[in-house]
């Protein structure tokens, strides 16, 4: 094992310092550190983070492994600064068993650039009937602790109470999608004065609140943990921040996009836009971003969603719901949150990790831990060519945009798997 002496960093964004990586775990970190045998990197400018950690990523393998596979997208995931992904379970087959969880796991170790933790469906087949094995996928070599048929809400109240009740027993978290589908049937974006300007049929924030209300009663009634994908209005964030005041064991993402852009893209009716839940507002964006600086937001998942150029390059109407988001997440942190590097710690990486269960992950630099952990560059800007992406599909937002920050070097238990800002494999 090669061991990486980084000179003059800055430790989440502190004074410059030096930092020896040795044997998997950071050795050392103090000023004018020696070590003959260290491979140097001149890290001055730079600001060291511990490995960023998604709670949201499609891998889309097994089944649609045109779109991405475990290590495609394992790729993409370090060379946006991450060391761990929990992936989706609306794969296909779909991750509702013990057997597809641990060929996901199995497959994320070969590929050996980040941590891929699966997460298991809620119910058989993602059909919200009847639940999935979750003690199965809970004691098989995945170790499953989060479940969800993200793609879908457990829409069923007694079924959502069932799941939160079961995954108590492992300390697991049901993690929703919160759509109340009766009121986005037919729904193409959100519903509001640009929908009907455009007369596309409207999903209403209310289908988001709803489902996040009721599901906060429920865990507060069961005593379980719940988590909140991809929270979007502004709506949202109050039912949170009255949940949390009670109490309720309730945490919430938001993604890169929903914190960036509004609805105001569809009206160039480019299907790269379109994702479920919807872009929202401008007043939506301003209430998302004052939840995650506040905390009533926990963290920021990516909901990569990589797909197929056939699935997205047609009319609005067909195209798929879904962005990348992997490889530009930080950057688009950087510029929403500023360098507020603790901040982005926290809700990038310490904050998911303890959400996950990973141990080993979202642990600031320090002697003796696991050496899993980023370089940024945040005075570079870089424009995004979707060609040049390490994902299967091409499906970015932010294309042609010049976005600050650049990931120079990520490490995975002290190994780079980035370095120069290319991956190593
Ligand atoms: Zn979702």
């Amino acid at each position: 094992m090669t061991a990486y002496l980084i000179r003059n960093v800055c430790v989440v964004g502190g004074a410059p310092t030096d930092l020896l990586i040795r044997d998997g775990v950071v050795a050392e970190i103090g000023a004018g550190l020696t070590a003959p045998d260290a491979t140097v990197l001149d890290a001055t400018g730079l600001v060291a983070l511990p490995g960023l950690v998604d709670l949201h990523t499609h891998l889309r393998e097994p089944g649609r492994e045109d779109a991405e596979t475990v290590e495609s997208g394992s790729r993409a995931a370090a060379l946006g600064g991450y060391t761990a992904v929990c992936a989706m379970a609306n794969t296909s087959p779909v991750a509702d068993t013990a057997g597809v969880v641990e060929q996901v796991w199995r497959l994320g170790r070969e590929a050996g650039l980040v941590d891929v933790q699966p997460i298991g469906a809620v119910t058989v087949g993602l059909a919200g009937e009847r639940l999935a094995e979750l003690g199965a996928m809970a004691d098989s070599a995945a170790q499953v602790r989060i479940f969800s048929d993200d793609g879908h809400c457990v829409a069923d109240p007694k079924l959502m109470r069932r799941a939160l009740e079961y995954v108590k027993a492992f300390d697991g978290v049901v993690a929703q999608h919160a759509e109340e589908p009766r009121l986005t049937e037919g729904a193409q974006m959100h519903e509001g004065e640009v929908s009907t300007r455009l007369g596309l049929t409207g999903w209403p924030a209310v289908a988001e609140e709803a489902i996040i209300a009721r599901d906060v009663l429920l865990a507060e009634h069961v005593g379980s943990r719940l988590h909140i994908c991809h929270v979007s209005t502004a709506g949202s964030v109050e039912v949170l921040r009255h949940a949390k005041a009670r109490g309720v064991k309730v945490t919430a993402e938001v993604t890169p996009h929903h914190l960036l852009l509004t609805d105001e893209k569809a009206t160039t009716y480019d299907p790269v836009y379109k994702v479920n839940p919807p872009l929202r507002t401008a007043a939506d964006v301003a209430a998302l971003r004052a939840a995650l600086a506040e905390g009533v937001i926990d963290i920021v998942a990516t909901d990569h969603a990589p797909h197929a150029v056939e699935d997205k390059e047609c009319e609005w109407a067909y195209a798929r719901p879904g962005m990348l988001g992997l490889e530009t997440a930080l950057s688009i942190a950087l510029d929403v949150l500023g360098p507020q590097w603790d901040l982005i710690a926290e809700r990038m990486s310490r904050a998911p990790a303890r959400i996950a269960g990973l141990d080993s992950h979202g642990l600031d630099p320090a002697p003796g831990v696991p050496a899993n952990l980023t370089l940024v560059d945040p005075a570079a800007r870089r424009v995004v060519e979707p060609a040049e992406l390490a994902s299967r599909s091409r499906n970015t937002p932010y294309a042609r945009m010049t976005l600050p920050g650049r990931i120079v070097a990520t490490f995975l238990r002290g190994e780079p798997t980035v370095l120069d800002g290319k991956a190593v494999r």
